[in-house]
C-alpha cells in the first residue's frame, strides 16, 4: 500500500455509501477507485443495465407488502434533503412505513430499503434483494445498515433480508406478494458484525487519503463476490498467462505461488508439486506453447455418424414470472439454431426464435422436435441444452417421450470433450466456446454482432416482447438474435471439423 499511516494527501475524502462499503469489504483497490477514478470502470452492457432495471421492479413491488408507506422520494443526490424528509416520517407516528429512508451515520450514508414499524419507537429493517436466497455477502450489507441506524438513535427490532420466492408459481394476474417474496431475519447475524464495522471503516478509509490508489494485485477477490467493475482495468497490461487461470486453482495453490513469486504460469517449475493433472498439462502447454489433443477426441468425432446436428439454445429467465405455470428466474428457451452436415457432407441450417407474447415453450419444443428428425448425433457445447430438453419434456406431456430421447440418447457434449482432452495455451485457464473458438479458428469470432453473448440475448428478447418496443427495433433485434445464435452452431461445425481433421 503507497500510504503510510499518518501522511494525508488529500484535504478530504467522500462520505461512504453502502455500495462503496460493500465494494470497501471486496477490495480497497476498488472503493478507491470508485471514489476517485470511475471513468476507468468497464463499459456498462444493456444485460447488466436490463439485470439492475429488474431489481429496480422487485424493489417497487415489495413495497406493496407494506401499503400506506410513506416514500422518501430525494434521489441520491439530494441526500441531505433525504434526510430531513425522513426525520420528518419518523416523527409522525400514524406513519406505519418508510421506504427509501435516509440517513447519515460516522460518514456512511445509506438509504434503507423499508422500515416497518413494528412498536412504540421501533423499525424493523426489511432489505429487499432480487435473488431467491439469502448469501453471505447480504449480511454485511445489511449490518452496516443497522450499524448507521443505530448510530442515528433508531431502535431497530428485527433485520430482515426479503427475497424472491423461487417455488412460487405465477397464476395470472397480479402477483400474489405473500407468495411471491419470503422474508427472512438475519438480526443475530447483522448483530454479530457490529464490533467489526468501526475497524473495517478505518482500514478502507486510510488508502483513500491517498493520491494513487492502493498496490492491490489481481486475484480471487476480482469476481468474489461480485465481479468488479474495474476488472478491464486492473487485467490489462498484467502477465500474459497469469496463475490465477490455471483451471480449479485452490485457494492454496495461489497463496503458495503468490508466496514463491510466481505470477506467470509459465514460471512455475516443471513437476511442480500441488498441481493436480490438469493443471500439470495446462502448465507445460503454456510453458512449450504448444498444443495438446489426447487421441480420444479426434476418435469420439470420428465415430459420429452422419447426419450430424450441431445445436443451440438461447434462454430468458425473467426475476418477475411472465407466464402462468412459470416461477422467478425460471429458465425458458425461445431460440434454437441447428446445422446439420449431412452424410453427402452438404451443410444445412434451421433456426427458431420465439414470435409473440406468449410462452414459447411449446412453439419451441414443437419446432425442434421436427428440425432433428428422429437421426444423427446433437453436438451441443456444455449440459446446458440437455437440462432444458429435459425441463421441457417436463412441462409439456404431449412432446415428453419424444424430448426425452433426444436428451437421453443423442446429445455429445463437444465442452466436455474438449475439457477433458484439449489445451491450447490461447484458452487462458477458460473452456467456454467465446475461448476455445478463437484459439483454434481463429478466422471466426463474434466480433461483428450486435448481440454477441447470452446476456445481450436475454436483454434483446425482453426488449422483443416488451409491449412498447416499436416493430422496427422489434425486427432488429430479431436479426441480431437470429445471427447470434447462428454464429454459436456454425462455431460447433468448426470446431468439430478442426478437431476431428486435427487442423489446429
Ligand atoms: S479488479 Fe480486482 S484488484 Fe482491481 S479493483 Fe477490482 S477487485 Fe481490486
Amino acid at each position: 500500500m503507497n500510504v503510510k499511516m499518518g501522511v494525508t494527501n488529500r484535504e478530504r475524502i467522500p462520505l461512504l455509501s453502502k455500495s462503496r462499503f460493500m465494494a470497501g469489504l471486496q477490495c480497497h483497490k476498488r472503493l478507491y477507485l470508485g471514489c476517485f477514478h470511475f471513468d476507468l470502470k468497464d463499459p456498462f452492457d444493456e444485460g447488466r443495465q436490463a439485470i439492475l432495471d429488474s431489481g429496480t421492479r422487485i424493489g417497487e413491488l415489495a413495497r406493496d407488502i407494506y401499503p400506506g408507506g410513506v416514500l422518501i422520494g430525494e434521489d441520491h443526490l439530494q441526500h441531505g434533503k433525504a434526510v430531513s424528509s425522513t426525520e420528518k416520517a419518523l416523527a409522525d407516528s400514524s406513519v406505519q412505513a418508510i421506504c427509501e429512508a435516509a440517513f447519515v451515520y460516522d460518514g456512511i450514508r445509506i438509504r434503507a430499503d423499508i422500515l416497518v414499524q413494528s412498536g412504540i419507537d421501533t423499525f424493523d429493517l426489511i432489505e429487499v434483494k432480487s435473488g431467491t436466497s439469502v448469501k453471505k455477502e447480504h449480511i454485511p450489507d445489511v449490518a452496516v445498515q443497522l450499524y448507521v441506524l443505530q448510530g442515528c438513535g433508531i431502535s431497530v427490532g428485527q433485520v430482515c433480508l426479503c427475497h424472491l420466492n423461487k417455488e412460487y408459481v405465477y397464476q395470472g394476474g397480479d402477483y400474489d406478494l405473500g407468495q411471491l417474496f419470503l422474508i427472512e431475519d438475519v438480526t443475530e447475524k447483522a448483530k454479530e458484525r457490529q464490533p467489526d464495522i468501526p475497524l473495517s471503516l478505518e482500514e478502507m478509509r486510510l488508502p483513500l487519503w491517498g493520491l494513487e490508489p492502493p498496490d492491490i494485485k489481481p486475484g480471487r477477490q476480482c469476481l468474489k463476490p461480485y465481479q468488479c467493475e474495474f476488472y478491464g482495468h486492473c487485467h490489462t497490461g498484467e502477465t500474459e498467462h497469469p496463475v490465477i487461470q490455471l483451471p480449479n486453482a485452490s485457494k492454496e495453490i495461489l497463496l503458495e505461488l503468490e508466496e514463491a513469486g510466481i505470477e506467470d504460469i509459465r514460471d512455475i517449475p516443471e513437476g511442480y508439486p500441488g498441481l493436480n493433472p490438469t493443471q500439470q498439462q495446462v502448465r507445460d502447454c503454456v510453458v512449450g506453447n504448444h498444443v495438446h489433443i489426447a487421441p480420444d477426441l479426434p476418435e469420439a468425432l470420428v465415430r459420429l455418424e452422419y447426419p450430424i446436428h450441431f445445436l443451440d439454445f438461447e434462454t430468458f429467465g425473467s426475476a418477475l414470472p411472465l407466464y402462468i405455470g412459470t416461477r422467478p428466474y425460471q429458465s425458458l428457451p425461445f431460440q434454437w439454431s441447428n446445422h446439420t452436415i449431412t452424410g453427402n457432407g452438404e451443410l444445412r441450417h434451421a433456426e427458431f426464435l420465439h414470435d409473440g407474447f406468449d410462452d414459447p415453450r411449446e412453439p419451441f419444443a414443437k419446432s425442434l422436435l421436427e428440425a432433428l428428425g428422429s437421426s444423427g448425433p446433437i453436438v451441443v457445447y456444455t449440459g446446458y441444452e440437455a437440462q432444458c430438453i429435459r425441463e421441457l419434456a417436463r412441462v409439456l406431456p404431449d412432446l415428453s417421450d419424444a424430448l426425452m430421447v433426444l436428451a437421453e440418447t443423442r446429445l455429445v457434449d463437444l465442452h466436455k470433450l474438449i475439457r477433458d482432452n484439449c489445451y491450447h495455451p490461447e484458452f487462458h485457464g477458460s473452456f467456454s466456446i467465446k475461448s476455445v473458438l478463437p484459439a483454434l479458428v481463429p478466422e471466426l469470432d463474434y466480433s461483428d454482432l450486435e448481440v454477441s453473448d447470452g446476456m445481450q440475448a436475454q436483454a434483446a428478447f425482453a426488449e422483443i416482447i416488451n409491449l412498447w418496443t416499436p416493430a422496427d427495433r422489434r425486427s432488429q433485434l430479431r436479426e441480431s438474435l437470429l445471427a447470434y445464435c447462428k454464429r454459436d452452431t456454425e462455431a460447433e461445425v468448426r470446431l468439430f471439423e478442426a478437431l476431428k481433421y486435427q487442423k489446429v
